[in-house]
């Protein structure tokens, strides 16, 4: 018999090695409290804490997404309210932040310093277990909502973090229809509320409520906290027995999910969604196909519906998505799966479609599944999604998120519905089964068991209003009014009285008692000499080779940079458009099917992007490349070369219908998702007059190209000759050698063969040269106002600070981050009611502030104005400094993957970046002091006098305040 291991309240439970992750799993069971504990074990130095809450959302008062924003405003031991701002402002974190799903609430930190990643777990703990919201109403009142009056005489609003934040969620058209889809198939669950809040029952939230959840919810017993690293797993056990758990009774009340009883029937459901004012509504349908189908904890059934949705819909080569794209009769359309509910659930999504042809395409769809079911998918497209799954799973690169995070998130809906994460950690098992479905009928069965034969499901049609969000608004307006008319004059006095005082604390800074109990690093923990990747550099003819000898796990990383010097910005918009078209069409050798499936049987993928740089020394230099990349295990390198070469040189323009419908497609993906990064238009359109980076920018991923893809959607009827031939002056005039620059990634041993195969790519790209474009007349400065079918704004305004006679320096990154965090952030988001906002100086002398989901228009442009006064007024001890310099250093130390390093080699080299410039911004940031700070007041108070912003916002708002702009434009042309 196994002896019970137990260290510091907590049992060893189970323990498993998990190959394919490279990692030990530990189950761990803390005996007195009852809290669930996992630790990932092995070398990984970004080391992760998460403690997770089960949240049943009990009405639409949005409790779980407001007390995760709440409990984070001061606890017991770190009473400060700042001390979440604080610790971003303050650590070494690579990781921190909070999040609430469906049903569940994670607090996730992560850090690759011993000292940092124990501070941010105390202080995280205490967050969650011993929050000061019971005591305090303020802190539900700025988080959640309140009734904001300050004036006798005003109107009344609603005011509160949340309460904006979900504004915003709730005007985008996407989250609408995503939402209501979800909640309509769990009408009698807490899947059918709305877990992040509805800005119209937010108000509803009592704080009574409020202090329930947190006591209902926020038990360790209903936790899983999860350790993933090389950590020091004693001392982090004491800690958290000692400081927090021991004081904890289980009380042994399971929180579970109620199940969903299926449907009787399918449900045919019409919902109304708001539609811009000027916008006609013929062609603006929505349609979503709904399936819920098994249990959570079933095994590999998540992944397998996964894999299902793929398969129909998600890759090029996908049989339903082809069959919706040949129809014709919506514009665009997606799939995806939540898996991570208590019964799976697929969506499928159907976007803007003429009314009259809502039958149609409904039919079509179940006619396409069933011809499928019985039909049965191309093998090779089964393969290859699993070999694209696999590479990603052994890649196990996550972007710029921590690795143990990125699992912890994966694994937390198996546990929290009584499954085991080890299910999705150890992928071997998983893939074996998926692979299944190559030699037997898996998917084709799950058509049928999951969404054929399924009356678990739903047809909701989302029909267009116009003048919906105004009609909103005036009900939310009037039902203030009422209440307003309904106080009484003493009741009223009391409100402002609230206000006020709730102002003054929002405005009284923590005391410095309070602010140095929290714990944080200071200068001596930093290491002072920069680290910067230098690559092998070779100049060949013409082009230039980098060479990163580093470890890659077997993989190599191709990133080419070729020249667009040649490019007029107008052509900019025809290169991007032209990459976003490959692997959609048919190439000389492959039709664009097979073309997907080598791609993914063989490599990690291939991408095409766009981008410009400027050259650090001498910024005017704005160098337009475009960017062709690839990743494969390393003997497939000459299968990568050629499938690089197959997409980006030899498409072929053959197939007119399909052009077209995949440029409807494009443009209408491109106005949603250019929607949702409003704050980023904002600021490219502000810079774009003065900055060619951003005019480029603006031209391949902004306003600039959508409005471009309107003009070519109009072109199309006309014109689809002149459309091709541009395409093909495309193909013919932007691969060319001269001036690329490759970056080789590899472990060191695998680079000299790979460098070989580079040969077959060079001789295939134009070796003709070209003179690089005319310069384009730079246009006046302008004060633009776009309106856009939102709700809330994107304030941004800013200029050219080298223009006002200043040099870029490292300590602008300080400053930024101050500003981020101090200034800005009290005044766009703490006073304002803006989800967020900052600031930012780059290198190019271009410099911004901006706010991001904004109630506001001109109080924000007001607030741009105050910076350099409150920069005037800048005064803070060394503890202080320190902690804004840390927030900047931990920005830079962020662990890099392989394809980071060699994406970066390229652009270091191309912009002129080396390590003696590196260190000298890094002895930049460790230097600055209080007086810097100060001494940039005068630089951004002569840039704000040139008066140079943009606004993307609503169209009453933008309206409302015309006398501000020299010009008026819809962010949707027609
Ligand atoms: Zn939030």
């Amino acid at each position: 018999m196994m002896e019970k291991k137990i260290t510091h309240g907590f049992e060893l439970t189970r323990r498993q090695e998990i190959k394919e992750i490279g990692a030990t799993i530990n189950y761990f069971k803390h005996l007195k409290s009852g809290a669930d504990m996992i630790y990932l074990e092995n070398e990984d130095t970004n080391k992760v804490f998460n403690i997770t809450f089960r949240t049943v959302p009990e009405d639409d008062t949005g409790c779980p997404h407001i007390l995760e924003h709440s409990v984070l405003n001061g606890s017991k031991n770190f009473p400060a309210k700042g001390t979440f701002m604080e610790l971003i402002k303050g650590s070494l974190n690579t990781f921190i932040n909070a999040m609430t799903s469906s049903d569940w609430t994670s607090y996730p930190v992560a850090s690759t310093n011993d000292k940092d990643f124990l501070n941010l777990m105390r202080v995280y703990l205490d967050a969650v277990l011993n929050p000061l919201i019971y005591d305090d109403p303020r802190i539900l009142q700025q988080e959640g909502w309140h009734y904001e009056l300050f004036d006798k005489e005003g109107e009344i609003n609603y005011r509160g973090v949340v309460y904006n934040e979900m504004k915003g969620a709730f005007s985008s058209e996407d989250s609408i229809v995503v939402r209501n889809s979800t909640n309509a198939q769990f009408p009698d669950t807490p899947y059918g509320f709305e877990s992040g809040g509805d800005p119209d029952a937010i108000p509803q939230l009592t704080q009574e409520k409020f202090a329930d959840f947190h006591r209902k919810y926020y038990h360790p017993s209903n936790s899983l906290i999860w350790l993933y690293g090389d950590v020091d797993l004693d001392e982090t056990l004491k800690i958290i027995n000692e400081s927090y758990l021991k004081d904890f009774d289980d009380p042994k009340i399971e929180i579970r999910f109620p199940m969903q009883e299926p449907f009787n029937e399918p449900k045919k459901i019409t919902m109304q969604y708001p539609l811009g004012d000027d916008m006609e509504i013929e062609g603006e349908y929505h349609l979503t196909l709904n399936y819920t189908y098994g249990k959570a904890t079933d095994s590999y059934l998540g992944t397998s519906l996964q894999i299902l949705a793929e398969l129909l819909m998600n890759t090029p080569a996908s049989p339903l998505k082809l069959a919706i794209i040949r129809s014709g009769l919506c514009k665009n359309s997606m799939i995806y799966v939540r898996a991570d509910i208590v019964q799976p659930t697929i969506h499928i999504f159907l976007k803007q479609i003429k009314k009259e042809d809502i039958p149609a395409l409904i039919e079509l769809i179940q006619n396409e599944l069933q011809r499928i079911a019985s039909e049965g998918f191309d093998k090779k497209l089964i393969e290859a999604t699993l070999n694209a799954r696999e590479f990603f799973l052994r890649e196990a690169q996550m972007q710029n998120f921590p690795k143990g995070l990125f699992y912890s998130l994966g694994s937390i809906g198996e546990w929290i519905h009584g499954g085991d994460p080890i299910d999705s950690l150890a992928f071997e098992g998983y893939l074996a089964h998926l692979r299944k479905g190559i030699t037997e009928p898996l998917y084709e069965n799950l058509i049928e068991e999951a969404m054929l034969k399924n009356d678990h499901r739903s047809e909701i049609v989302f029909e267009p209003v116009p003048g919906m969000i105004a009609a909103g608004e005036e009900r939310v307006r009037k039902e203030l009014e009422e209440y307003k008319n309904s106080l009484s004059e003493k009741e009223i006095e009391e409100l402002i009285e609230m206000n006020i005082k709730l102002k003054e604390w929002q405005e009284t800074p923590d005391s410095e008692e309070d602010m140095l109990k929290i714990p944080l690093l200071s200068l001596s923990d930093v290491d002072t000499k920069a680290s910067f990747n230098e690559p092998i550099v070779e100049e060949k003819e013409g082009w230039t080779l980098l060479k990163n000898p580093i470890h890659t796990n077997g993989i190599v990383y191709i990133s080419s940079h070729l020249d667009l010097a040649h490019a007029t910005i107008e052509d900019i918009s025809w290169i991007r458009l032209y990459t976003q078209l490959l692997g959609q069409i048919d190439s000389e050798n492959y039709s664009f099917a097979e073309l997907n499936n080598e791609i993914r049987n063989n490599t990690g993928g291939i991408t095409l992007n766009t981008q410009a740089y400027g050259e650090i020394e001498n910024p005017e230099n704005v160098m337009p490349k475009l960017v062709l990349a690839g990743k494969a295990i390393a003997d497939k390198t000459p299968a990568l070369i050629k499938f690089m070469a197959e997409l980006a040189l030899r498409p072929l323009f053959e197939d007119e219908g399909r052009i077209k419908s995949l440029l409807l497609e494009l443009k209408s993906g491109a106005e949603q998702r250019t929607i949702n990064m409003g704050h980023v238009v904002a600021i490219t359109r502000m810079l774009a007059p003065i900055s060619k980076a951003h005019r480029i920018q603006d031209a391949y991923g902004g306003l600039g190209y959508l409005h471009f893809l309107s003009d070519i959607v109009n072109q199309m009827e006309g014109d689809m000759a002149g459309i091709i031939a541009k395409f093909k002056e495309v193909q013919k005039r932007y691969f060319t050698k001269e001036g690329l620059v490759l970056s080789l990634t590899a472990n060191e041993e695998l680079i000299p063969k790979a460098e070989k195969e580079l040969d077959s790519l060079l001789a295939q790209l134009s070796q003709e040269s070209h003179a690089p474009a005319e310069e384009d007349a730079s246009p006046a400065k302008i004060k633009e106002g776009i309106t856009a079918p939102i709700k809330i704004q994107y304030v941004a305004k800013g200029g050219d600070f080298r223009e006002k006679g200043y040099d870029y320096s490292g300590k602008m990154m300080v400053l930024g981050s101050i500003l981020s965090t101090e200034h800005l952030y009290k005044e766009l988001r703490v006073k304002g009611g803006a989800y967020g906002g900052g600031a930012g100086f780059r290198q190019d002398g271009t410099m911004f502030f901006y706010s991001y989901r904004d109630p506001n228009l001109k109080e924000s442009l007001d607030v741009y104005s105050g910076v350099a006064e409150s920069l005037r007024a800048f005064n803070v001890n060394r503890r202080e400094m320190d902690k804004f310099i840390l927030g900047v250093i931990s920005t830079l130390d962020y662990p890099k993957t392989p394809e980071t390093i060699g994406t970066e080699a390229a652009v270091n080299y191309i912009t002129g970046m080396n390590k003696e410039l590196f260190q000298k911004i890094r002895d930049e940031v460790l230097s600055t002091n209080v007086e810097d700070i100060k001494a940039y007041a005068e630089m951004i108070e002569e840039v704000m006098k040139d008066n140079h912003y943009t606004v993307v916002g609503s169209e009453t708002k933008v309206k409302e305040a015309s006398a501000l702009f020299d010009e008026i434009i819809p962010f949707i042309k027609k």
